[in-house]
């Protein structure tokens, strides 16, 4: 058992949120994590940071990255724009 791990600074503990999302962290790892973000709002805020962007990235392959609705939404507001345009022309 590697008592390191139980004492994380911030480099370790974002590096394992890192690879938290391409492996599964051992048990010691995990733990060492976990008392680290009891005691780190910053390393807490990378987590986040990290999640919303993971569901970002999702999304975007799930839809193609052009059905999801600000993407309909801002291709609306184009064509109305392309109209007025048009309209002064
Ligand atoms: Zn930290």
């Amino acid at each position: 058992m590697n008592i390191k791990l139980l004492n994380l600074n911030c480099r370790a503990a974002t590096r394992l949120l890192s690879e938290s999302l391409d492996r599964d962290l051992t048990r010691i790892e995990r733990i060492g994590l976990r008392l680290h973000l009891i005691v780190c709002g910053a390393c807490r805020a990378y987590r986040r940071q990290l999640a919303a962007m993971r569901r970002m990235i999702r999304r975007h392959l799930a839809t193609g990255g052009d059905a999801d609705s600000e993407a309909r939404l801002s291709a609306e507001a184009r064509e109305r724009i392309l109209k007025t345009i048009e309209g002064r022309a």
